[in-house]
């Protein structure tokens, strides 16, 4: 467990104004990026009489949209799949190896990149990678029982509120002054790395969210449309975005859908979920098995779960290596356990029917 014993959380306990101002960051980033999207839709709206307004709504949802989905393949691909779960790791390619050819060489490469990602990763602003890993490792280890972080199941069941429980999973567990640290003895793989821990620290974790924001800032006056407009809808309007969608894959992936594998957890596979999260509405096909870079499994689901084809292309030019790829029994498994769940749903139907008959 993270924190102490007096960090405990009971299930329900109020946040104290201490801890909201603890976070205030976070809510001031949400507050920014809810002006962010009245300020773009505004100058949409008024914009269909006057084309600059138009564009400068335009460009501010344009920049947004890209910003959000660029970060969010760094959440889903490197925090998620990669620093969490080890799914595939950095590799030499086979047309650098002119120029890397010692192992001390190939070292200082493999560790460059890594830091390179987490740093691309942490643009976010959702703390430090493995801040990020240590938690969600937890989440795997305790998934829906007392002590996991954010179990929608959990806290609905203790609480007998819907609304409790989804606020819990979804933010709340964020505001929690014991989740503030990372749980190191969940990340050894990763806590070695003085190149990481630097990313832990503010100083660290925020120099990425801030270039970005300065960046959008001046994009904006090198648009002419204003670096504030740029600020607020290519910046925080997009971070308040990956930020909610990845907090969706914490609260609605284990609340929406169903389960194709019994994981013993409250896990689900919602096919909707993937436009905003790049594949990871196939959480319950996560939870089953952690290690596999693709969370989609069959041949017609890969299309959604954009993460892994972006994976894939990364391991064709050989920058990358999969641990451990779906095989044909993986998928006939799949098959059998959809048909199955396919003529219970039938079965159920048909008992309710004559049920209702009688
Ligand atoms: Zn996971
Ligand atoms: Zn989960």
């Amino acid at each position: 467990m993270v924190g102490s014993e007096q960090d405990e959380l009971e299930v329900g306990e109020k946040i104290s104004i201490k801890d909201i101002l603890y976070e205030s960051r976070f809510f001031i980033v949400n507050l920014l990026g809810i002006i962010g999207f009245v300020w773009m839709f505004y100058e949409l709206i008024t914009g269909l009489g006057n084309p600059h307004r138009f564009f400068c709504g335009f460009s501010m949802l344009v920049v947004c949209l890209l910003n959000c989905y660029w970060r969010m393949f760094f959440v889903t691909g490197f925090r998620h799949r990669y620093f969490s779960h080890r799914a595939f790791k950095n590799k030499v390619p086979r047309w650098l190896k002119w120029l890397i050819r010692t192992p001390h060489h190939e070292e200082r490469y493999l560790r460059g990149m890594q830091m390179l990602e987490a740093f691309f990763a942490t643009a976010d602003a959702q703390k430090g990678v493995i801040w990020w890993a240590s938690h969600h490792r937890h989440h795997h280890k305790f998934s829906d029982t007392v002590d996991d972080l954010h179990s929608f199941e959990f806290v609905r069941n203790e609480t007998g509120s819907f609304w409790k429980g989804f606020y819990h999973s979804h933010v709340k567990w964020v505001l929690i002054k014991k989740y503030k640290k990372a749980d190191y003895d969940k990340v050894p793989d990763l806590k070695k790395y003085p190149e990481l821990m630097f990313f832990e620290k503010a100083r660290g974790y925020l120099i990425a969210p801030i270039l970005l924001g300065v960046a959008c800032f001046f994009l904006g006056i090198g648009m002419g449309i204003g670096g504030w407009a740029m600020l607020f809808g290519g910046f925080f309007a997009s971070t308040f975005l990956t930020y909610h969608f990845t907090f969706f894959i914490n609260s609605l992936a284990h609340m929406m859908g169903a389960a194709r594998f019994d994981t013993g957890e409250a896990s689900k596979n919602c096919g909707w979920l993937n436009w905003f999260t790049m594949g990871e509405g196939w959480h319950n096909n996560h939870h089953h098995k952690d290690i596999a870079a693709a969370q989609a499994i069959l041949p017609e689901e890969e299309r959604s779960d954009v993460t892994y084809q972006i994976l894939l292309i990364l391991e064709k030019m050989d920058l990358i290596k999969i641990a451990y790829k779906y095989t044909e029994d993986d998928i006939a498994e799949a098959r059998r356990l959809d048909s199955l769940a396919r003529q219970n749903r039938g079965l159920k139907k048909r008992e309710l029917a004559t049920a209702e008959a009688s």
